[in-house]
């Protein structure tokens, strides 16, 4: 055989079993449940109703892309702006809970309610998407315990105590106010409520100390809806610090990756932040109204100028095998972020029809069916149980 057949059959017998390896992927996809716990869809509807039945060009998420890419059960995002902190949070919720029955009611041979894990593995015999929500940002409670209940009966299953700014419940990593040093003592009140009533806790988006006290607090396992880890751009409190995955991990719980690019790669993250703050000046300098519409024209063209990049699907890989070797595989899982990371999206992972291709890389890079079972949602299953659980034993008290 010649040196160059020789190149040629090895390049073809390559080909082909990485050919069979991604088919495994897809089949993988199709098979298992797949779940993702932070999906911005009812903010984009909020803007302005778009068919999701049918794949369309407005966002990341319809049913027709999330049937290809093998997803059971994406959490909906009642993402709750900062700004309504005592101004009419609790009915900014009712208004994307809305949205998110509206969707339902509109297909209900497509989605389906998901209250509970038994729900999610209905749904999924029966082929449709299950649409558990998820409230990012506690201020809805409006300082009423009776409000954690109230959201339990809403279909809420995990809230994120606070967003991008320190509410009455809890302080905020983008927050430079840190009026509590962690949790209120109403936010104290409201973890011990959750663990009652049967709502995870999500403490993406809190500051360190928020977060330890939630764990030293909760009776049950919480998780990190979307964030991914701080070893990779170190300083940044938005994502989890080795510390905290290990407390997160020894507490039950599972941190469920952010795919935005930025949260991936300190290089991109470097970028972006240069970008906001050129941007700032520029406004500033030029006495230009914040929110204007100056300044938003300004800001979309100088983002244009100045791209700050992608991340790869390899990259989120990266992330999952450090928690793994920190904490093993059973506290790790998916948080998208689709739609809420803007033009930010890895390269191989634009969308919920891509999730094959992460699968594919995380097979490529030695992990167990059994392994990528429990990435891809049998590890958030687990936690939602425990929570479910422990909720019913103090019921029967
Ligand atoms: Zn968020």
């Amino acid at each position: 055989m010649t040196a160059f057949v020789g190149i040629l059959l090895s390049v073809l017998i390559l080909s082909s079993t990485s050919d069979n390896l991604y088919k495994k992927a897809q089949k993988l996809a199709k098979e298992i449940i797949i779940i993702d716990t932070h999906i911005d869809t009812p903010g984009i509807l909020e803007n302005g109703w778009i068919d999701i039945s049918k794949r369309h060009n407005k966002g990341e998420f319809d049913y027709v892309r999330a049937k290809e890419g093998g997803l059971d059960a994406p959490f909906m995002s009642v993402y709750v702006s900062a700004r309504f902190e005592n101004n009419g949070a609790k009915k900014e919720a009712e208004n994307i809970i809305g949205i998110v029955n509206k969707v339902i009611s509109d297909f209900p041979d497509k989605f389906a309610h998901a209250n509970s894990v038994i729900d999610v593995l209905t749904n999924y015999k029966t082929g449709k998407i299950s649409l558990p929500m998820g409230m990012e940002n506690g201020s809805p409670l409006e300082g009423d315990l009776k409000n954690v209940k109230y959201f339990y009966d809403r279909g809420i299953r995990y809230i994120t105590l606070a967003h991008a700014q320190s509410n009455h419940i809890s302080d905020s990593s983008y927050d430079t106010n840190k009026q509590w040093n962690g949790l209120s003592p109403f936010g104290k009140k409201v973890v011990e409520e959750m663990n009652k009533v049967g709502i995870m806790i999500d403490i993406s988006h809190l500051t360190d100390d928020a977060a330890f006290q939630v764990l030293s607090l909760s009776k049950a396992p919480v998780i990190a809806s979307h964030s991914s880890c701080r070893f990779f751009t170190p300083g940044w409190e938005r994502n989890m610090s080795d510390e905290l995955i290990i407390a997160l991990a020894k507490n039950g719980g599972t941190i469920q990756i952010n795919f935005g690019s930025s949260f991936l790669r300190q290089d991109i993250l470097d970028r972006e932040n240069k970008n906001r703050t050129d941007i700032a000046n520029y406004i500033n300098e030029h006495k230009i109204m914040q929110n204007g519409k100056e300044a938003q024209e300004y800001s979309e063209k100088y983002w244009k100028e100045h791209p700050v990049g992608y991340a790869d699907v390899k990259d989120v890989v990266k992330h999952i095998d450090h928690v793994v070797k920190l904490v093993g595989i059973d506290h790790v899982g998916f948080g998208s972020d689709f739609d809420g990371v803007g033009d930010s999206l890895p390269i191989g992972l634009k969308d919920v029809s891509y999730y094959p291709n992460l699968i594919y890389e995380l097979l490529k890079a030695g992990y167990s069916e059994k392994d990528i079972k429990k990435i891809c949602g049998g590890n958030l299953l687990r936690v939602w149980s425990e929570v479910e659980k422990i909720a019913s034993n103090n019921f029967l008290k």
